[in-house]
Parts: C-alpha cells; structure tokens; sequence
C-alpha cells in the first residue's frame, strides 16, 4: 500500500470493488529493471495491465512494448509508441492483422509454426522474427507452457525457412511460467537457445536476439526472491551459455511491473455459514473470479488482503465473489484465516492486483459492472 493509494481511498472513498493503480510505482519498477538489468531491451506486456496512463507512462520512460493483438498494437500507438518499438508477439496472428500491424510499421514477430510463418511471409515481407521454443515452466504459479512454442529442432527447421522465404531470422524467444519462483529456469532456457545459435550457425544462419520473456513475480502471499536475485541468475545464465558474444537482449515483463502498483478495495457482502456445528466462516465480497480475479482459478494466485482488524483473533473462511455462479469461489483450500472481528460492509484490501485484472473482468456478468480501475 502507497501513501498516495492510501491517501486516494481515504480521500475519495470510490465505489467499490475498485483498482487503485499508482503510475509512480510502475515507474519504479521500471527503473529498477532497467538498472539491474541494463543490457535488456524492456518490452511491457500490455496485457498485463492495458490501462491507457499505464502505457502512456511507460512509454515516457523509453519502455518498448509487447503486445499479442490488434487491438493492443492500436492501444500503444495511440499512447504515442513508435511502431518500432513495437512487437506483435503472439503466436497465433490471423493473416489480415499482421498485414494491419506491418501497415502500421510494425516489425518484429513472433511465430512457433510453419503456417504462421507463411502468414508472416506473405503479409509482413522482410520483418525481423523470433520462434519461440517450448520449455517447462516448472516452478511456475502460472504457467505457460504447452500452448505456445515449439521444440528446438523444429525451431532450427523454421529459421533457416524464414531466411528462404525472405524474412529476418532474429532469434529465439521462450517464457519461463508467470510467477516463476524457481530461478533455475533461465539457465536451463537459455542453455537450449545457445545451442540454438550454434547450430543454425552451422546452417548458415546467424541468430541476434535472444528474448527472455516475462516470469518475474509480484509478492503475493508467499515470499519471492528479490529481483536483484532474478536479475543475477539471468544474466549469469546469458554469460554461462554465450561468453562473450553476447546477443540483444530483450524481456517481456508484465506481472512485475504492474501487480505491485495495485491495490484493490472491495466490500464485504455476506460472512454466513452453512451450518452451525461448521466452523469455517463464508465471506463473499463483492469482487470475484468475473471481476477481475480471474487468476485465483485453482487458487493459483494467492493474493493478501489487508482488513480492519488486522492484528485481532483470526479464523479460517472460505472467500467467495457475489455472482450466481459457484465457480466463483476464490479460496477454500488455501487455508485463508481473517479476523473474527470482520463484519458486513467492512472494506478488505487486495494487494498486489496492478497485473492481470482489470481486464481479465468480465464486461457485466449477472449485471456486475466490469472492474472499476483508476490510475493515479
Ligand atoms: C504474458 C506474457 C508475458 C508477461 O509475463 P509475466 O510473467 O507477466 O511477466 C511476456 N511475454 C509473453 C509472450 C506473454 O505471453
């Protein structure tokens, strides 16, 4: 919690549930990756938190953006970013947007197959791109993998097309897992993508970049290693596997640039129980899994909550939103514990909720608006 959030919620007392972002903390958060990390280009991932200021203030501070759509691609254009600092790093791209994207100058692009690099191919001839490699996410509160990526022999394969089909084989991308707490990952990662580089270097093909992806955490309920931390086993990893030749650089922080710069307020609606032998107390807010806490499913995301009563007697509750629908529960195995004190109609505080919120909410189930987030 900032001053300045603090000093807003007392101030304004805004309706809840709401999303209180201080733009002074991504700036933070920036700095400090740039500084721990000086050789990377930072690219944002929009999808993180897609709030216009947020973009805007990035965007003041030479930050580069990821994007993975159209409609983000428009989003940082029209806070002012230079389409050359600009990738459109989704996978999975219908043709007519990428032919919009290279329009709007767009250059780099990511691909993980053989028919997206057609569709690069065609409509955005020359770009520079990067295939993104399958790796593990072990470790990962949120991981990505399966989905995207492909194995590093098809990735060969596929460079070495790219550059026969006129395009710009830059390199190689990969993302650990969202929330990433083992910092052995990047070792193993980048370990893979230098042999990359050296056996497409046997085929004639000279990789420049490689791209680091995202994975570094925000502090959510259970401790994280410092960023100073994630910082060092990176680039112990690019030195370990490159020596001296050391490729551009680039990262797709989301999570940690934007969670911490969060907080949101919400309102207790409901604290019943089911039976009264039950001593687990139901608390319902009026936020949920459709309002923006999407990232609880399976309880992976355990955020921490601030109430009232902090430091009084505590009990385990099971945490539910307000909606009809019984998947909207947000913890129950967690073994969450709140004060015994809390009553109806008190304000709890949701930490670290800057990232991968706002616009995972739904736009009105069961006439819930969509989350209400300012940025300050
Ligand atoms: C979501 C995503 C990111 C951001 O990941 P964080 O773990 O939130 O930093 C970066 N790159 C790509 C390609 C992504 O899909």
């Amino acid at each position: 919690m900032t001053e300045k959030i603090r000093r807003f919620l007392d101030e304004r007392r805004p309706a809840t549930p709401c999303l209180v972002v201080d733009l002074d903390v991504i700036e933070d958060n920036y700095s400090n990756l740039h500084r721990l990390l000086p050789a990377a280009k930072i690219f944002y991932a929009v999808k993180a938190n897609p709030m216009p200021d947020v973009v805007a203030r990035l965007n003041a501070l030479g930050s580069s953006f990821d994007t993975a759509s159209r409609g983000e691609i428009e989003l940082v254009l029209d806070q002012g970013a230079d389409p050359a600092n600009v990738s459109f790093g989704n996978t999975i791209k219908k043709e007519t947007d990428i032919a919009t994207a290279y329009a709007l100058g767009v250059r780099l692009f990511a691909f993980d197959s053989e028919a997206e690099l057609e569709k690069l191919a065609r409509s955005a001839p020359g770009s520079r791109v990067f295939c993104r490699v399958l790796v593990e996410c072990e470790g990962a509160e949120w991981p990505l993998s399966r989905k995207f990526g492909c194995t590093p022999q098809m990735a060969a394969d596929l460079m070495v097309k790219a550059r026969e089909k006129g395009l710009d084989p830059y390199g190689i991308s990969f993302h650990v897992g969202s929330q990433q707490t083992d910092l052995g990952q990047w070792d193993k990662a980048v370990g893979g993508v230098a042999s990359l580089f050296s056996i497409l270097r046997e085929r004639d093909v000279e990789l420049r970049m490689i791209n680091l992806g995202g994975g570094f955490p925000a502090k959510y309920r259970a401790d994280v290693p410092p960023l100073e931390a994630y910082a060092a086993a990176v680039m112990d990893a690019i030195y370990n596997h490159f020596g001296n030749a050391i490729p551009d650089i680039i990262i797709e922080p989301g999570r940690s640039m934007a969670g911490d710069a969060g907080i949101l307020q919400t309102e207790v609606v409901l604290i019943s129980k089911k039976d009264e032998a039950e001593d687990k107390r139901w608390i319902y807010l009026d936020v949920g899994k459709f309002s923006g806490l999407a990232e609880t499913m399976d309880e992976a995301i355990k955020y921490r909550l601030r109430t009232p009563h902090d430091g009084g007697a505590t009990a385990p509750v099971i945490l539910a939103g307000p909606t009809c629908d019984s998947a909207d529960i947000l913890y129950e195995k967690a073994s969450y514990e709140l004060p015994v004190d809390l009553k109806i109609g008190d304000k709890i505080e949701i930490l670290a909720t800057g990232a991968y919120t706002t616009s995972y909410s739904s736009v009105n189930f069961n006439g819930f608006a969509p989350l209400n987030t300012i940025c300050i």
